[in-house]
């Protein structure tokens, strides 16, 4: 078993791009609302990220309680700002605001974190349309290409279909022309499906959901998953131990997709700064 080593990629990834930001001068924005735990911790790696690629970076702190039009103004803003060649709304947001209204406000040549409809469309029509997909999916790419892992032919099984993730893997994969198949809360017989896969990618915030019993050998995991165990340690969707003892690569978490995401982020960053010289 092989570890998909995310942490060190990225790494090589955000320094890549260091001498062509020197060059254009990119500046990435991040709208904050509130004060989620994780989301301060996301925030602070992609900081740490712009600082080591050379990039600009500039933070707009806005109150939990602030209202839907008021947010709205603040993308506006941004969205007008010649600085600014591209920012993100850092979710979760508050109960009280409707994302998809807010991320259908970012203008599409700012958004690095490819959510925008627009962007999510052009990504449909092919691999050489995905000029800013969405980070984690990307991320997914770009780690399972450097290991030479193969994509065409593959029975590829997503679990989890949320619009960030669940979805657009599975449509970058249908893309590479893997046979894909997108289970989630309502799929009858999880179980049935994860043993077919030869890539299973898992995203869906259940520590333990996916077992040694549920894979077969040789099977490359990608765990997506983000969550706590009961001593309160950072884990992924996958039992590990169970799982990585038959799997050919598996990501751990943290230090596999995590960083791979900041690095997309990076690299949507620098490719948004480029179409607006
Ligand atoms: P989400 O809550 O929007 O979606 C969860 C998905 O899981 C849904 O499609 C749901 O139908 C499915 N699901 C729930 N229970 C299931 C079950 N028992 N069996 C099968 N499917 C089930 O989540 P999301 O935003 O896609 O995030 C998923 C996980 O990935 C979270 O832990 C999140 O923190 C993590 N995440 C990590 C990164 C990263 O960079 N590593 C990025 C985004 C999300």
């Amino acid at each position: 078993m092989e570890l998909l080593d995310g942490k060190s990629l990225s790494g090589e990834l955000i320094d890549s791009v260091k001498l062509e930001a020197e060059k254009l001068k990119p500046t990435l924005a991040v709208i904050l609302v509130g004060e989620h735990p994780a989301s301060m911790a996301y925030v602070k790696n992609k900081k740490k990220a712009c600082e080591r690629a050379s990039i600009g970076y500039r933070e707009v702190n806005l109150p939990t309680d602030i209202a839907q039009d008021e947010l709205i103004a603040e993308v506006e803003k941004l969205n007008q700002d010649d600085e600014v060649t591209g920012f993100i709304v850092q979710l979760p947001l508050p109960d009280s605001i409707y994302v998809p209204e807010v991320i259908r406000s970012i203008d599409p040549k700012k958004d690095v974190d490819g959510f925008q409809a627009y962007n999510l469309g052009k990504m449909f029509l092919s691999s050489e349309f995905e000029d800013l997909p969405p980070a984690t999916p990307s991320g997914i790419v770009k780690l399972l290409d450097h290991y030479d892992i193969p994509i065409q032919g593959k029975e590829v099984v997503v679990v989890g279909h949320s619009n960030h993730v669940g979805k657009p893997i599975s449509v970058m994969m249908l893309n590479r022309n893997a046979t894909v198949t997108t289970c989630h809360i309502h799929t009858q017989d999880l179980v049935s499906h994860t043993k077919r896969a030869d890539i299973l990618i898992v995203a869906v915030g259940k520590a333990g959901l996916i077992t040694g019993d549920m894979v077969k050998e040789g099977v490359v995991v990608v765990d997506v998953g983000i969550n706590r165990n009961d001593d309160g340690k950072l884990c992924g969707d996958v039992d590990f131990d169970s799982v990585s003892g038959k799997a050919s690569y598996i990501s751990p978490v943290p230090g596999g997709v995590g960083p791979m995401t900041v690095a997309a982020l990076i690299l949507n960053t620098i490719h948004a700064a480029k179409r607006q010289v």
